[in-house]
């Protein structure tokens, strides 16, 4: 196991689709994927990460959105940790419910915003083996599983949000310039 680096914003490989892991490839390279992304989750600390956030650009998510709320140890790790992992996820069914969230995310520091997901969402995904699932997730759980599964599409919070308000954010950050359609000039 080791502690990944997180890349932030506007790392060109934040906004790449991810590749779909294929039958054949639940092997030990995805199985220390797995077990590099809990532990870089669980370090940063954060209750999710993608795997394109440590340069991995395949379809692997970690959750463990009650890592907030669970008991730490001393150096501020938990002492049960349950995390989930969702290889290839894919949403069945949304809520039209919606809930909004005040969300943050490693790949973007220091920026907070509120967004609107479905409440409720029913996704099929496979376990680290290959095993197939389906499990709705609610509320702050399915906030945090939607939002790791935007990852695995290029998409960070900064693009849910006005073109405006991103283009401050990086302009802050960086010296990349927004263009007109919000594309960025290196
Ligand atoms: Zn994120």
């Amino acid at each position: 196991m080791a502690v990944l680096q997180i890349l932030t914003v506007p790392h060109p490989v934040l906004s790449k689709k991810c590749r779909a892991v294929g039958p054949g490839e639940f092997d030990a390279s995805l199985a220390r994927l797995v077990s590099d992304l809990a532990e870089t989750m669980y370090a940063a600390p954060g209750v999710g990460l993608a795997a394109p956030q440590c340069g991995d650009l395949r379809r692997v998510i970690v959750v463990d959105p009650g890592n907030c709320t669970g008991e730490q140890d001393e150096d501020g790790r938990p002492t049960n940790p349950r995390f989930l992992a969702l290889v290839n996820p894919q949403v069945i069914e949304a809520s039209a419910d919606k809930m909004v969230y005040e969300e943050g995310c490693l790949s973007v520091p220091d920026f907070e915003e509120n967004i609107a997901r479905p409440r409720r969402v029913h996704i099929r995904f496979l376990d680290e083996r290959g095993v197939p699932w389906q499990r709705w997730f609610e509320d702050y759980d399915a906030i945090v599983v939607q939002h790791e599964m935007d990852h695995l599409e290029g998409v960070v919070i900064l693009d849910r949000v006005s073109r405006l308000k991103k283009g401050r954010y990086l302009a802050k950050r960086t010296k990349v310039r927004v263009r007109h359609d919000g594309s960025l000039e290196y």
